[in-house]
């Protein structure tokens, strides 16, 4: 089903983006806030990843709140006027 705004989440991102958009470009593989369709996006927040053996920082990824995702879905649902999960 193709509605007119659509959830898209990436590694430390979370955006409705707008197919209806002029400038929507299905194609694109990345995702930031600046996209011309991104109707509204929210960034995640930087989590460190510690070893469990000795507790040091292996790496740290980006990650979004599972919360903000779903503030995401139902602000998006209410865009294509259906009523919130
Ligand atoms: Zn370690």
């Amino acid at each position: 089903m193709n509605e007119r705004y659509f959830v898209d989440e990436r590694v430390g991102m979370v955006a409705i983006r707008d197919r209806f958009h002029p400038e929507y470009d299905k194609e694109r593989s990345g995702l930031n806030s600046q996209m011309p369709d991104v109707f509204i996006s929210w960034a995640g927040t930087q989590v460190s990843v510690i070893c469990k053996e000795c507790g040091h920082t292996k790496y740290k990824e980006w990650r979004v709140d599972p919360a903000v995702v779903k503030i995401a879905e139902n602000m998006c649902a209410e865009l294509n006027g259906k009523d919130p999960k």
